[in-house]
């Protein structure tokens, strides 16, 4: 049995419970919970004696309003599939748009009133997002860990897939909250599965290392960099429906031809395709380390050897290593640059999956922590790491679009380039137009376009209460702060007068990985009609800002002009006004500096503070 540690108050003699940090792989097919074990110093997955760590993923909600969760509600999913949620995970940051390629996969409903909007699902007249179904099985994980550990237990790190995107991690963040968690940090699993094999623990350490996670549903490969205890997260591929169920399948599949069995006589009895996929993972399982399996169902002698099975799997298990090669691509490494392989998940068991990966590596692979409960140890030590048992280290990962705010013009200003390692964070001076100028907004995009307009706006905030001063002279800074969790914090702070605003940055859902690639797409494609086009946006602006300059200070300041100066100037800011209304920037540049030869001694005559001012730093 595990238990917290327990000090003693001596002045009080009260019981002080040392704060308890639980690791969570909050997974697609099962959630569990790991701890460091008080007394070995090792992670633990914690389970209720003689039961699994494994908690699935699933939530059924019962007529009367009851809520069953895992074990519990697996026995449903047949018998109520409208009832019963699985892989809300798959959900999690989704707009319909983005899983309705795929809504077959749900047996229950999907809603599909407003295609844009982030998904829910119907269950009778109640309506849940995936965020609530998710806080259902992190409230019955921080029941069952509070039942073994006897102590409260209310912060923890939260593993998710690598390549979730910011909306996705802070949906699993706000799941966290609404389970009554405080979520110290978000981790990726591969980083979590290398963290459980001792991997990145040591900061003399560097080493390339790839993971390969084959679950129930899904399949994914990572390639990370370790580099004094930093993960960075070199690439990611791998298929969001690829898993053991579909070995399950292809068995199920090879047992109806083998024996005769019709789809037909299947499609009318639920119950006997459910005991039949599930005399087909038994096999499976069995096949892990027997050579043959043989089983009675319904009057049939059902038998399989493994080398049928390994035949049958073939494809799945090459497509997974097609994904590999992909990664290795994006990385720019070669399978032998690659240190250590790490194995993650249920199916990873099988031995053609361990013997192939391994010789596409030319490798032996890491197997022996258990694949289903690794990336839960490895969130318990980053758990252990957080609760100062041990040193922190920071997690890298990096941005897949570059991030930065609207300028003059419409125009993008990147402050965060795409691919920067985060934790990261960026700052810019940026300086008011107009005279007395109050407010400040500050738009914040993401995209590689050179017009804001082509790129994705994320938010949006007023800094207000800036005091009353000329054009250019006010210095606002703006600073974007990407934290480990991938979440942004914009900040804008005048600096003269200290006003500040700050927004953390929700996306109100993310982007899928072929929306990221078709915006890098987009912005090659149009790489050379964008740079026109700022050319001529940043020529117009700074003509706006010199004639703007120029005919402020004439009127301020008539009597430093001569008649014959003024004449000439009233020329020269007339045949620029005429450039402007033209897309020819090389004309505007000419006019601009015609203005500007002209206009110079006289703006010499009188430095004006304000004048030189307008002069300095981008005008938002
Ligand atoms: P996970 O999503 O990581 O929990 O993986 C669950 C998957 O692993 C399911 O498809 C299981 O059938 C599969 N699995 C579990 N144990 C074995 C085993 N011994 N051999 C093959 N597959 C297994």
């Amino acid at each position: 049995m595990i238990m917290a540690k327990i000090g003693i108050n001596i002045s009080t003699g009260s019981l002080q419970k040392a704060e308890m940090i639980v690791g969570i792989d909050l997974g697609t097919t099962n959630s569990l919970v790991s701890i460091i074990h008080p007394e070995t110093g090792k992670p633990v997955a914690l389970k209720e004696f003689n039961t699994s760590s494994l908690v699935p993923s699933i939530v059924h909600f019962g007529e009367h309003g009851d809520i069953v969760i895992g074990e519990e509600a697996r026995q449903y999913l047949e018998s109520d599939p409208q009832r019963t949620i699985f892989s809300a995970k798959r959900l999690m940051g989704k707009s319909y748009n983005d899983i309705k390629e795929n809504e077959s996969f749900f047996s229950y409903k999907v809603i599909d009133d407003d295609a844009d909007r982030l998904v829910k699902v119907q269950v009778d007249n109640k309506f849940y997002s995936p965020i609530e179904l998710s806080s259902f099985i992190l409230k019955e994980l921080k029941k069952r860990a509070e039942h073994i550990l006897k102590t409260p237990v209310n912060k923890a790190v939260i593993t998710v897939p690598a390549y979730f995107n910011d909306a996705q991690r802070q949906a699993t963040r706000d799941a966290g909250k609404l389970a009554g968690l405080d979520v110290l940090r978000i981790v990726n699993e591969p980083t979590a599965a290398s963290l459980a094999y001792g991997i990145g623990l040591n900061k003399e350490e560097e080493k390339t290392i790839a993971v390969y996670d084959l679950g129930g549903g899904t399949f994914d490969i990572s390639v990370l960099r370790i580099a004094g205890g930093i993960f960075e997260v070199l690439s990611t591929n791998g298929d969001t429906y690829l898993g053991g169920d579909d070995f399950d399948k292809a068995i199920v599949q090879y047992w109806l031809t083998q024996y005769g069995i019709t789809t037909e006589e299947l499609v009318n009895n639920k119950q006997l395709v459910q005991a039949l996929r599930l005399r087909a993972e038994e096999a499976k399982k069995q096949l892990s380390s027997h050579d043959s399996f043989e089983a009675n169902w319904n009057g049939e002698q059902l038998k399989i050897s493994r080398a049928t099975f390994e035949e049958l799997i073939r494809p799945l298990v090459d497509k997974t290593i097609a994904s590999c090669k992909n990664a290795l691509k994006d990385a720019g490494l070669a399978a032998d640059e690659i240190d250590t392989i790490v194995m993650v998940g249920g199916s990873t068991r099988v031995p053609a999956v361990k013997n192939a990966v391994s010789a596409f590596f030319g490798k032996p692979v890491h197997d022996e922590v258990n694949p289903d409960e690794v990336v839960a140890l490895g969130a318990g030590i980053q758990a252990d790491i957080l609760a100062g048992n041990n040193k922190d280290f920071l997690l890298l990962d990096i941005t897949p679009l570059s991030l930065g705010i609207e300028t003059m013009g419409g125009l993008m200003d990147v402050l965060i380039p795409r691919n920067a390692k985060i934790p990261t964070k960026a700052g810019r001076q940026y300086t008011t137009q107009k005279d007395g100028q109050g407010s400040m907004r500050i738009a914040v995009y993401q995209g590689e376009r050179d017009l804001v307009g082509d790129n994705r706006k994320l938010a949006e905030f007023n800094l207000t209460g800036i005091p009353a001063m000329p054009a250019g002279l006010p210095k606002v800074e703006v600073s974007f702060l990407i934290n480990a969790d991938g979440i942004l914090m914009v900040k804008a702070k005048e600096l003269r007068s200290g006003v500040e605003q700050e927004i953390e940055v929700k996306p109100q859902y993310g982007l899928t990985d072929n929306e990221v690639e078709k915006m890098l797409l987009e912005s090659i494609t149009h790489a050379q009609s964008d740079m026109q086009t700022r050319a001529l946006v940043e020529a117009r602006t700074e003509a706006e800002q010199i004639l703007d300059v120029t005919e402020k200070f004439l009127s301020k300041n008539a009597a430093l002009v001569s008649s014959e100066e003024l004449a000439q100037t009233n020329t020269a800011i007339q045949s620029l006004r005429e450039a402007l209304a033209s897309e020819d920037k090389d004309l505007i540049h000419k006019k601009v500096e015609e203005l500007n030869e002209i206009s110079r001694p006289f703006a010499e005559r009188a430095m004006d503070e304000a004048v030189s001012g307008a002069l300095k730093g981008k005008k938002i």
